[in-house]
């Protein structure tokens, strides 16, 4: 399965694509947890990406796309992924589609999760997660069922994002409206481009999903996956 979850920031993407990766047994590539992993080893990467990510606007394209050119060829790929805030700008989406002709993969689906900018703010200044394995959660609409404990891992140890910030949420959610909205126009004529209710409870979007994965073909995963 290859799948593109596409969304402004707090819409849902990280959240719905670990349950589809936990599910259909398929790699989630976030762009932005591997650039907060390079800002977190100092690496090149992370040192020019850091101001940005920081002041809430997009990383370069050369970067990024290089960065995805090395991921989507690892064997852990060879199932499919889906593409948890990657594309962000046309470019992007080009330098994808050309990189997926090369492999001779098509996609199965670009999915638009649609949230109110009131509801994302709300839900990116709640948001944060368990240290250990990465598990996202919310103040107010995901606690852990033990507070402060991961349901996951078991882990006490939380992290709040340094962008999750109410300056710079304005900022991101510009940089959605100015350089990311405009790939929509760009699936909707060259790929099969669905918009899900990014508003619904967690599981709801969840069958959403999973709804406009079986319209476009993809196979009920095993109940081992
Ligand atoms: P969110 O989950 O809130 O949508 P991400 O974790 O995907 O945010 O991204 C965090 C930050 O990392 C972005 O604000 C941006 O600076 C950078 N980033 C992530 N993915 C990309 C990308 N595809 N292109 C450019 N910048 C990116
Ligand atoms: P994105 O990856 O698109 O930036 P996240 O998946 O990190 O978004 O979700 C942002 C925050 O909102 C997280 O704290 C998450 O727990 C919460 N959240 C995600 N989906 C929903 C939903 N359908 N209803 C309420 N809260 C949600
Ligand atoms: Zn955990």
């Amino acid at each position: 399965m290859e799948l593109i979850l596409l969304g402004p920031p707090g819409a849902g993407k990280g959240t719905q694509s670990k349950l589809l990766e936990a599910r259909y047994g398929v790699a989630q590539i976030s762009t932005g947890d591997m650039l907060r992993a390079e800002v977190k080893a100092g690496s090149p990467i992370g040192q020019e990406a850091k101001k940005i990510m920081d002041a809430g606007g997009l990383v370069s394209d050369d970067l990024i796309i290089r960065m995805i050119g090395e991921r989507i060829s690892r064997p852990e790929c060879e199932n499919g992924f889906i593409l948890d805030g990657f594309p962000r700008t046309v470019p992007q989406a080009e330098a994808l589609d050309k990189l997926l002709h090369e492999t001779k993969v098509d996609l199965d689906a670009v999915i638009e999760l649609k949230v109110d900018e009131v509801v994302l703010v709300e839900r990116i200044s709640g948001r944060f997660t368990c240290a250990k394995c990465g598990t996202g959660y919310h103040d107010t609409f995901k606690q852990p069922k033990i507070s402060g404990v991961c349901d996951i891992c078991g882990s006490h140890e939380f992290t709040r994002r340094a962008d999750d910030k109410a300056e710079t949420v304005h900022a991101r959610l510009e940089a959605y409206n100015a350089q990311t909205a405009p790939i929509l126009p760009y699936y909707r004529a060259k790929h099969r481009l669905f918009s899900v209710d990014g508003m619904a409870e967690m599981d709801e979007v969840e069958r959403q999903i999973e709804a406009v994965l079986r319209e476009v073909g993809v196979p009920e995963p095993t109940a081992s996956a």
